[in-house]
């Protein structure tokens, strides 16, 4: 059981741990039996995870049992992720976990009774080392799923996340009654803005107008990459008319937006297709009315907003 601890903590040197309490993990203590016996479980049940709130929170339930704790806060600010449990106030001790190559995280424990004591700080830098690999390991998870659903270029969502977010919002849509909306908006001639000015400034575009979606939206998930120059916005518990009113203060921002190239400020418009859930309606169906209705705004005269009628067989 020793040599298992040992060993991990030997690892943990090399990969250079470093927290504000300065003193680096220390070597087990034998004097601790019941310690090391409460490590080794705090090991075993670490490495049960992959999932980075399930770790976070499997470390504050084991560690309450060998230091006294009512809270705990745990935040990485890159991967905009935080989370924490129990109470947030009393007494309080920080740490910064990092390795040599990898920042993982600030933690901060409270404790609402007894100030913290030296060794109570001793045994939670030992416990925290016993953190630090699940927590690169969910962190790099985490980052791999965000990664795998977004699209690279404008940092949108990909069609896969669509396909997931759209399923599971028509399914709830369709069950409790909520309205549900969609658009598409493809951005106006974008292949003369390529042949004119490069596929860089192109991109540059795109990712402008995937920003300024986001930016206008009121909930930025829920904005996707739909194809080249094509996004879908989501818009859950709105109905046709507030999906009107959110694509054309969309459509609006972007016609006003200009992108500098050089001396030149280059304008950019939208067409947009909304259509509104119809009781029943497949998410392919409701892409589909979308879409008409962003063809007949392009065959319209391009750079306008079109709703599309209720599904026929629905309405
Ligand atoms: P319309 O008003 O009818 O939509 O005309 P359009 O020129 O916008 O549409 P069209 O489908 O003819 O051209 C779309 C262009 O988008 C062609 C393609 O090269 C470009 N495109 C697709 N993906 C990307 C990309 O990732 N980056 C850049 N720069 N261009 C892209
Ligand atoms: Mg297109
Ligand atoms: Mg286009």
């Amino acid at each position: 059981m020793n040599a298992i601890v040992s060993a991990r903590i030997v690892d943990l040197d090399s990969d250079g741990l470093v927290n504000n309490h300065t003193h680096k993990a220390q070597l087990f203590d034998p004097r601790g039996h019941k310690e090391a016996l409460a490590l080794s479980r705090l090991n075993a049940i670490l490495q049960t995870s992959i999932e980075l709130p399930e770790i976070v929170r499997l470390f504050f339930t084991e560690v309450r049992r060998i230091v006294p704790l009512d809270g705990l806060s745990y935040e990485h600010q890159p991967q905009k992720f935080t989370f924490q449990q129990g109470i947030q106030e009393g007494h309080s001790s920080n740490y910064r976990i990092q390795t040599d190559s990898d920042y993982l995280g600030d933690l901060t424990l409270f404790r609402s009774g007894r100030a913290f004591q030296q060794a109570d700080l001793e045994k939670l830098d030992r416990l925290i080392s016993y953190l630090v690999f699940p927590l690169r390991n969910g962190l790099r998870y985490q980052e791999a799923v965000r990664a795998s659903l977004t699209d690279g270029l404008t940092g949108a969502g990909n069609r896969i996340s669509l396909d997931a977010v759209l399923s599971r919002e028509v399914e709830q849509a369709n069950r409790y009654g909520h309205p549900l909306s969609v658009m598409i908006l493809d951005l106006d001639h974008f292949k003369a803005i390529n042949d004119t000015h490069g596929h860089s400034v192109g991109d540059r575009v795109l990712k402008t107008i995937a920003d300024t979606i986001q930016n206008s939206s009121r909930n930025a998930d829920m904005t996707f990459r739909y194809g080249g120059e094509e996004f879908v916005v989501v818009l859950n518990k709105t109905d046709a008319g507030g999906a009107k009113v959110s694509a054309e203060r969309i459509h609006r921002i972007i016609e006003k937006l200009t992108i500098a190239v050089g001396d030149l400020d280059i304008p950019v418009t939208t067409s947009i297709g909304v259509a509104s859930l119809c009781h029943g309606e497949t998410q392919e169906e409701l892409l589909r009315r979308a879409d008409s209705a962003l063809y007949g705004a392009k065959r319209g005269g391009r750079n306008q907003v079109v709703v599309a009628e209720p599904a026929l067989a629905h309405a």
